[in-house]
């Protein structure tokens, strides 16, 4: 029975649990299993984290920072290559101005001296068209050599980012199967610890567990809570030989005598 039944404020076991359920020994065997459920939790995340990619992100955003890099540099070699097509095709127009009408001045049809000046002025005007022409040609040249430059550096950076995020996976993937092992190791010892245990008892485990996040077990020591420190009344310990399941006033934890009753070593302990 799971079902709540309100249970004075630090102990359960007038119902479900009995005294002769719940020795310190039993109680004691909550320590193992709240142990080996803590690792299981801790794999679980760590598990988690690799599937969802977390011990690789930080060298994924720099490799894909990398490739931004490299394909801005690509997108502006374009551009680039572009204008200097572009003043290439001006430059050869206006060359073939000029040699045509170099060829007019000099063929000898031309009529009057205003003509000649006319035609003089225009193979002025292609020559200028072919020299502006000519140097957009030789900026765009010189721009893309820098950027022929700088695309290469990126291009190792980039090679350099795509190897440290495989090398940051590969090495997440081995340990994967390395966490997973660990993970059905601590479920075999979790199962060992559980084995035998009775259900109500694992059930106040299982509840306290959830609400102290993941902790639910504290050892009672003389008449210290080891979790948190706090002395309780003498009244708890005997409570706990009576086989009551009993709570932490402060920290809600099920407390668990910290060595089996009447071991002498526990007596003498000085902390
Ligand atoms: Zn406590």
């Amino acid at each position: 029975m799971r079902a709540r039944v309100r249970a004075p404020r630090n102990e359960w076991g007038r119902r479900g649990v009995t005294a002769t359920e719940v020795t310190p020994e039993l109680l004691r065997r909550l320590l193992p299993l709240q142990e080996a459920d803590g690792e299981i939790d801790a794999l679980r995340r760590e598990i988690q984290a690799v599937q969802a990619g977390e011990p690789w992100r930080e060298a994924e955003g720099r490799r894909e920072e990398w490739a931004r890099r490299s394909e801005a540099l690509a997108r502006r070699r374009q551009a680039l290559e572009r204008e200097r097509r572009q003043a290439e095709l001006e430059r050869r127009a206006a060359e073939d101005d000029a040699r045509r009408l170099a060829a007019r001045l000099e063929g000898g049809a031309l009529r009057s001296a205003r003509e000649y000046e006319s035609v003089e002025r225009e193979l002025a005007a292609a020559r200028r068209r072919a020299g502006d022409a000519e140097t957009a040609e030789l900026v765009a040249m010189e721009e893309l050599d820098a950027v022929g430059r700088e695309a290469e550096s990126v291009g190792r950076e980039l090679a350099r980012a795509e190897e440290a995020l495989r090398r940051d996976r590969e090495a997440a993937f081995g340990r994967l199967a390395e966490l997973e092992a660990r993970l059905s190791a601590a479920e075999g010892r979790r199962a060992r610890a559980a084995a035998g245990l009775p259900a109500e008892l694992l059930a106040a485990y299982q509840e306290a567990r959830r609400a102290g996040r993941g902790l639910g077990v504290a050892e009672l020591h003389r008449s210290r809570c080891r979790a948190c420190g706090l002395e309780l009344p003498a009244a708890f310990a005997e409570r706990i030989r009576r086989g009551r399941l009993v709570r932490c006033e402060n920290c809600q934890r099920i407390l668990v005598p910290a060595e089996p009753s009447g071991d002498p070593a526990a007596q003498a302990d000085p902390t």
